[in-house]
């Protein structure tokens, strides 16, 4: 579907995040038809540059970062026509003005702030200043949102000093995922799942986010943030939110996000013994976190695993079990919903029980599996297996899988078109860090040391613990 005619200005326009994500996603959208003729992507970042150095910046980082079968150089070519750059100092008055005259009227004007958040606020008081941004502009900003409740709150102040909540998207790309989305359609779009999702029906719930690297290079950065700010405050928090709100009355921006606020805020607190934040060691061939982060004491953690409880009708008593870390067995992003046994076996203990689980599939291959029980093929009587009835996009949508958008070019459009049901509002990002931050400040006051764990393994063995003390156990992950 097209959207209005726009200009995009990406403060930061050359960085990391630009050259990787953001323009590769947008010259997909061109290549699909969905940018109108006359829409423009202005850069904007310190440095000189002019509108053909910052083209031929852009045309490498498609090659190196879209998709192979997406690079056309004709299409590249034709897709960079549309690009334009302005050297701007955020801290400075050089710039302004040129980009004020670059601007049109009566077109969508939305500023990607893809720069550091130190930075957001004088942004925020340029474009109105040098009146660039009306009324009617949007403003998208990244992660990360603070790195406490603090900060969270004099990043949102200062925002809020030039711009209104409904111009401000704040990203997080997890939301931006299909699958994410579809998690709300098969909750709210079939009779099936609702009336079995609450405490009654549901033993409790896994969500992993499990990745391969390390912290590498950005070891220094990472170490004075974590799992917990890094991974768990925004994006676990939000795919918590999705899995156990109640019905929004519409798939509307404040209704969905006035659902997953109140989920916050039913968050009880957690005790020391449901949390377990681990450190990944070194191999024979790799560094050890420690390393990694350049400091021989750092207590940060690569990797954390919590228990939470929702202090609600719905789920009161149903643990929500979630953890994320950096150097793990597989790469991987799932949600699992693991349904409680059927009351009674009529076939006898003998022939088997097996719980249903419902999986949803972030990453690889986005998609949704549900295990069912059905009885074992053959003569041998009644004995019960698990068989998954599995649905992957891929597999589901032939070859039009490769038009599905990737989570930045979507949350783009969206931005373009206003709707901002898939961006973090204000107060779900300050409710997040208040949860966050009395945790983060426990461990913090214990002097808590992560434990270590072996580098592509599946975490700390005290994790693991954890579930079995409740009779549970997390999913393999693979
Ligand atoms: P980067 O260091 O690669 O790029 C920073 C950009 O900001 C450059 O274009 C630079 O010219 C510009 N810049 C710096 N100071 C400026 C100033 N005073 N005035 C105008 N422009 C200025 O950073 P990045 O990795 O692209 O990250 C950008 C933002 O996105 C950061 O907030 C980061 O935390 C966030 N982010 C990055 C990634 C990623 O994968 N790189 C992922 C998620 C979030």
């Amino acid at each position: 579907i097209p959207v209005d005619d726009f200009d995009l200005v990406i403060f930061g326009g050359t960085g990391d995040l630009a050259r990787r994500k953001i323009l590769p996603g947008l010259y997909r959208r061109f290549c699909s038809g969905q940018m109108p003729e006359h829409a423009r992507i202005i850069g904007a970042a310190r440095g000189e540059m002019d509108d053909a150095g910052f083209r031929d910046l852009i045309r490498d980082a498609i090659k190196e970062f879209a998709k192979k079968n997406d690079c056309d150089d004709e299409k590249i070519g034709a897709f960079l026509q549309r690009l334009h750059f302005v050297t701007i100092d955020a801290k400075g008055e050089g710039g302004w003005s040129d980009l004020r005259d670059l601007m049109r009227d009566g077109v969508v004007k939305a500023f990607y702030f893809s720069v550091a958040p130190s930075l957001f606020g004088d942004l925020a008081k340029r474009l109105h200043e040098f009146q660039i941004a009306d009324d009617e502009s949007r403003i998208v900003v990244e992660k990360p949102f603070g790195r406490d409740l603090a900060t969270a709150k004099a990043l949102n102040a200062g925002l809020a000093a030039h711009f209104d909540e409904t111009q401000i998207y704040r990203i997080d790309h997890y939301l931006g995922k299909e699958t994410v989305q579809n998690l709300m359609a098969v909750r709210f779009g079939n009779i099936l799942f609702e009336p079995l999702w609450n405490a009654q029906y549901v033993d409790h719930i896994q969500i992993t986010v499990a990745e391969t690297v390390g912290v590498g290079g950005r070891g220094e950065y990472y170490d004075k943030s974590g799992a917990m700010r890094d991974m768990v405050q925004n994006h676990l928090m939000q795919l918590l939110c999705l899995i156990a709100m109640e019905p929004p009355s519409r798939f509307e921006p404040d209704s969905v996000r006035d659902e997953k606020l109140k989920v916050i805020r039913a968050l009880e607190d957690i005790d020391h013994h449901h949390i377990v934040r681990g450190q990944y060691d070194a191999t024979d061939t790799e560094q050890s976190y420690r390393e990694d982060a350049g400091d021989p004491r750092s207590r940060t953690e690569s990797y954390i695993a919590l228990r939470c409880l929702i202090s609600n009708w719905r789920w009161a008593g149903t643990p929500f079990y979630l953890r994320t870390g950096k150097k793990l067995k597989a790469r991987t992003s799932e949600i699992a919903v693991v349904f409680k046994d059927a009351p009674h076996s009529i076939f006898g203990e003998d022939a088997g029980r097996h719980a249903n689980v419902l999986t949803i599939r972030l990453q690889p291959n986005e998609g949704m599996t549900l295990k069912v029980t059905i009885k074992e093929p053959g003569p041998g009587g009644m004995r019960l297996i698990d068989v998954p009835l599995d649905m992957s996009f891929a597999d589901a949508l032939g070859e039009e899988a490769d038009d599905i958008p990737d989570a930045y070019e979507r949350l783009i459009m969206d931005v373009i078109r206003g709707n901002q049901t898939l961006f973090m509002r204000g107060d779900e990002v300050e409710a997040a860090w208040a949860w966050t931050d009395p945790l983060i400040n426990g461990w913090e006051a214990r002097n808590d040391v992560p434990k270590l764990y072996d580098a592509y393994s599946s975490g700390p063995e005290d994790a693991a613990m954890m579930l079995h003390r409740e009779g549970r156990r997390w999913r393999e992950v693979k």
